[in-house]
């Protein structure tokens, strides 16, 4: 598998610094830390797509500790999203702790936990005990027979992203498209659907940033708006525009656990313009291609961060559709409570899809950025009138 060896990069990389004298020694557990620990019938192990960059060690108590590996370059202050994600196999039903380091940074994400086939759930607040700083958090994990599932969110593969979209638009005509291959060989796909004879299309991003699942939550309600069997105004708007979807532009990033950036160690909703990457330059020609000159009337690129917010160009921008941001502003006023706050920019420098969208495609770029403590059905809910205000929009 293609993430393989940048794990066994990163994990090296910790085996190597421990043997020049950084203390721990470099067997696997007990004792070291090591890629997977074991012991009793309970093993932890980080080897499956979307996992974090973790070693782990058990103590003389039994507990597990994970360290937390930063990912492989410096995204800075920019939105610190520590990503964890860890598997333990037990031969048995029991409960155990285990203590994130994160090593200089602090935790952020509430804990969600999947027990065997059951859903994913939230760690309750009383099984997560916080260092002062932040710096670790001791978790008091129930586990099943066989495994359970401990992330930062609800863990969500590249090909889980794209199975999703599959579903969706089955029993729709579509097309499947690989634009490009990562820097690590994977595909990266996109979608196409509505009508293409249309004179108008629509773009939709999401999962540039690795953890922004609520993000995803959005944009797959969004999609699945859109492509609403029998109903008549999804049947006119896929009549009247081209849909054009980017549902995964960093499969290695998200398979390799990353906090924010591609393999390249570059943040890519920072590279649209100078397009340094792979991931971004074949997403953007693949845009240009698909829209094939159409106007776009809609650009949304779904994330998440510390609140629901809406990063949108100036109600005056040099765009034909730039009444869609007020019609928008509308529908979630009305439809999404709390409604979430508008900020207005434009960054010609700043290297961002919406940047890029409103200079080049002159559309009316949009940041949808989902609080990421929330509940993906209200993610979800976001997405669906985000849907219901682009459909009902009268563009020009
Ligand atoms: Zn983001």
């Amino acid at each position: 598998m293609a993430q393989r060896p940048h794990r066994l990069r990163v994990i090296s990389a910790i085996v190597a610094a421990n043997l020049f004298g950084l203390g721990a020694c470099v067997s696997t557990s007990p004792g070291g830390f090591g890629a997977v620990c074991s012991s009793d019938g309970v093993e932890v192990d980080m080897d499956f797509p979307g996992a974090g960059l973790h070693d782990c060690r058990q103590g003389g108590d039994g507990d597990f500790r994970l360290r937390i590996v930063h990912e492989p370059s410096d995204s800075g202050d920019i939105n610190p999203s520590p990503w964890f994600a860890f598997r333990i196999t037990s031969d048995t039903p029991r409960s155990l702790n285990v203590t994130l380091d994160y090593r200089g940074q602090a935790h952020r994400y509430p804990p969600w936990v999947k027990v065997g086939p059951k859903p994913w759930e939230r760690l309750s607040a009383d099984k997560v005990v916080l260092s002062d700083d932040r710096s670790q958090a001791k978790l008091s994990v129930s586990v099943g027979e066989g495994e359970t599932f401990v992330a930062a969110q609800p863990v969500s593969s590249a090909e889980d992203g794209l199975a999703f979209v599959r579903k969706i638009l089955a029993g729709h005509t579509s097309r499947e498209v690989r634009y490009g291959l990562s820097r690590e060989g994977r595909p990266l796909v996109g979608f196409v659907f509505g009508n293409e004879n249309a004179e108008l299309s629509v773009v939709a991003v999401t999962r540039q940033h690795p953890p922004e699942t609520t993000g995803q939550d959005a944009f797959q309600a969004f999609i699945a708006r859109l492509a609403s069997a029998n109903d008549l105004s999804a049947d006119a708007f896929r009549r009247r525009y081209r849909i054009i979807l980017a549902p995964m532009p960093n499969p290695d990033g998200v398979d390799g656990g990353h906090w924010r950036l591609n393999s390249g160690g570059i943040d890519l909703n920072r590279d649209w313009g100078r397009f340094s990457q792979p991931e971004t330059a074949s997403l953007a020609s693949w845009i240009l291609q698909e829209t094939g000159g159409r106007p776009v009337a809609a650009f949304i690129d779904f994330h998440s961060t510390n609140r629901t917010v809406v990063y949108a160009p100036p109600v005056d921008a040099p765009s034909k559709f730039i009444g869609l941001l007020a019609h928008m502003k509308m529908r979630f006023d009305a439809d999404v409570q709390p409604p979430p706050a508008w900020s207005y920019s434009h960054n010609p420098e700043g290297g961002t899809s919406k940047a890029w969208a409103l200079d080049v495609l002159k559309a009316p770029g949009i940041t949808l950025e989902l609080w990421d403590q929330i509940s993906p059905d209200v993610a979800r809910s976001v997405g669906s009138v985000a849907a219901e205000a682009v459909m009902s929009y009268s563009a020009p």
